[in-house]
């Protein structure tokens, strides 16, 4: 017998590379965002008065929870915030996902879903895409203990939303479960699922400041459901740890949620360089999905993703490429500024034309 015995022993999820150098290279692996937060984001952390640190935050992150309502047309009892979405989905997770029945999700997702459910042994089913990399909705139409749909999906950058009652219909079919929305990239063009939640409260939709609001550095994420729901996501916080959100953090949040025309901006000019890129790919024979990300999932056809992976990081070029079933021969390239995208494109052609 040995303490190691009973220690919660899991396997971690594996976030993508940082490397330590940042100059020489190009950072495609994370999908942050190329450009800065809003000037006003800057102003904020100028302004800010060292000596308000020793006062402990708003445990309810009180002021940012309220902006988020206003912004997004619901109620502050409606509204959760934590350390990144990453922090508000295991909270989910361990709040919601209580059941002997298994939580159902896709077996290409995010690959954190599985990593919470194993470290709170919760049980789970990963339901197989299709051949295109869609969802089947009869997969989720069984009995089951919970679901979790990232909407758009990573890394295919696919959104089911293209018809719009898919999400609906499997939360009006499984009203004795929470269904969890996970909405990182829905800014870049994806069709949101908010406006269910108002119509069914087994429903939270999460966010994040991560991506969109080139945010990743500050942590914050957030979640619309119900009053009933989110309050027994508060509960469960509120049995953990309490002040989440650190003041420096709730105030910066303000000050990007303040500035929607740069917002809108940084984000349609990802979107049109995405476009671009998957126009360029596509004319150096890879297939591309249709993304509605920050960043394109696309397999080559004259080389293997391993080695194009392997190649371009030698170049300095990092992108993400998983040995894992189905995926092996796609690569998840995140959208740069138009230069890095033209540097990887010049790559690509030095490496397939060796
Ligand atoms: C990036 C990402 C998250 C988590 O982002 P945070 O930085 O923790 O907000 C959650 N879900 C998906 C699908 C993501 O890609």
């Amino acid at each position: 017998m040995s303490w190691e015995d009973n220690v919660r022993r899991v396997i971690p999820y594996v976030p993508g590379e940082q490397p330590k150098v940042t100059e020489k290279i190009i950072k495609l692996n994370t999908n942050e965002m190329p450009y800065p937060p809003s000037p006003a984001v800057k102003r904020a952390l100028e302004g800010m008065d060292a000596a308000r640190l020793r006062l402990y935050p708003a445990a309810d992150v009180g002021p940012l929870r309220d902006a988020l309502a206003d912004h997004y047309g619901f109620g502050s009892d409606e509204v959760f915030v934590g350390v990144g979405s990453d922090d508000v989905l295991a909270t989910a997770f361990l709040t919601f996902f209580n059941s002997d029945r298994p939580v159902l999700f896709p077996d290409i997702t995010y690959s954190f879903y599985d990593v919470w459910a194993e470290v709170y042994r919760i049980p789970y089913e990963m339901k197989p895409l299709d051949e295109n990399f869609h969802m089947k909705k009869s997969d989720y139409m069984g009995p089951n203990g919970g679901i979790v749909i990232a909407n758009p999906n990573a890394p295919t950058g696919i959104s089911e939303m293209e018809d719009v009652e898919f999400i609906e219909d499997i939360v009006a079919a499984n009203r004795d479960s929470v269904v969890i929305v996970d909405e990182a990239y829905v800014d870049f063009g994806g069709v949101s699922a908010l406006p269910l939640v108002k119509k069914y409260d087994n429903m939270l939709v999460v966010r994040t400041f991560s991506k969109s609001r080139a945010f990743a550095g500050m942590r914050i994420g957030y979640a619309f459901g119900s009053s009933k729901l989110i309050k027994y996501l508060n509960d469960v916080k509120y049995s953990i740890n309490s002040y989440t959100m650190n003041r420096p953090a709730i105030e910066l949040g303000l000050a990007s949620l303040s500035d929607e025309a740069y917002f809108k901006e940084t984000v349609g000019k990802v979107i049109s360089t995405r476009s671009w890129t998957k126009d360029e790919l596509e004319k150096r024979g890879f297939t591309v999905t249709d993304s509605k990300t920050n960043f394109v999932f696309a397999s080559p056809s004259k080389i293997s993703a391993k080695e194009l992976f392997t190649a371009l990081k030698e170049k300095g070029i990092y992108v993400r490429w998983w040995d894992k079933d189905r995926i092996r021969d796609w690569l998840r390239i995140s959208i740069g500024t138009d230069e890095e995208m033209r540097s990887l494109m010049l790559a690509i052609d030095t490496i397939i034309c060796l």
